[in-house]
């Protein structure tokens, strides 16, 4: 049996723990009528499991019967949907993090003071997509190349982060950012990653150096969870994805002394036990 080393950081992170508790306690109170803006959390098991539970996942707020309940998920949503929401007559239970409530009142704050936001993040990432409807003049940067397309001619910018963005990322682009044009004169600088992703990040290369075998327990559509696992596979190539109990575990960990175990912030505990027995009983 190979030796386990876990992750301090592992299962669900305090903004996810918080979001499923007001889901759990809604749909207990509510039984019926209760939508959510996209998935509450990126994790398919865990959305089946509230779909079982009479929870519909909802891509628009048009159409949704007034009086039924709107579920906004633990990476926010854009001014519209409540905007929408409200006009629809619809009751609204909002679980968006506190960290991403924060990271929305910073780009509203520097919008008020007339600077330009620039986001370092993903463009298709909902928390993004929420961010760039708040300020007037938004620019996302994702890749590298996207920086030589940066618009100074406001000369005021304000520099903020995805709260689950790659650590190294968001300080290599902001540096590279500053050093790309010379017009301007005045910036702000919010590192915005939460303190649980970067713990996760500085876990991840720590175990990545001292075990054979790495294994990241999270879903596919969960932006830190890959985020985990290409940090990882950067320092040891043999890092791998575990989605469910299904995922095979055994071939992964063959002939490995020592497994790291670690999960991005939306994967449930009991995922985390299944595959730690998995591993202890020899799979
Ligand atoms: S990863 Fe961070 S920002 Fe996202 S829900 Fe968890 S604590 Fe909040």
């Amino acid at each position: 049996m190979p030796i386990v080393k876990l992750a301090k950081n592992i299962g669900f992170c305090a903004g996810v723990r918080r979001a499923m508790t007001i889901v759990e306690k809604t749909l207990e109170q509510r039984k019926t009528g209760i939508y959510s803006f996209g998935p509450v959390i990126h994790n398919t098991q865990v959305i089946k499991d509230l779909q079982d539970r009479n929870l519909m996942v909802a891509r628009s707020v048009k159409g949704l019967p007034a009086g039924s309940t709107l579920i906004l998920p633990s990476h926010g949503a854009p001014e519209r949907i409540l905007k929408s929401a409200a006009a629809n007559r619809l009751k609204l239970v909002d679980v968006t993090c506190p960290n991403v409530s924060n990271l929305q009142n910073i780009c509203k704050s520097l919008d008020k003071s007339g600077f330009d936001v620039i986001i370092i993040g993903d463009k298709a990432h909902p928390e993004v997509k929420a961010l760039t409807g708040i300020a007037k003049k938004v620019h996302v940067i994702e890749k590298e190349p996207d920086i030589k397309k940066l618009d100074f001619s406001n000369k005021k910018i304000g520099i903020i982060s995805q709260t689950t963005q790659n650590k190294d990322r968001f300080f290599d682009f902001v540096s590279k950012i500053l050093k790309s044009n010379s017009l301007i004169k005045e910036v702000r600088i919010f590192n915005t990653i939460c303190l649980d992703t970067a713990r996760r990040q500085e876990e991840v290369k720590r175990l990545a150096k001292e075990v054979d075998v790495l294994l990241v327990i999270g879903s596919k559509f969960s932006a830190n969870t890959k985020r985990l696992l290409n940090i990882g596979r950067k320092i040891n190539n043999k890092t791998f994805l575990i989605e469910s109990e299904l995922s095979p575990v055994s071939r992964f960990i063959h002939k490995a002394g020592r497994v790291g175990l670690i999960s991005g912030a939306s994967a449930p505990d009991w995922l985390v036990k299944k595959i730690i027995k998995k591993i202890k009983g020899g799979v």
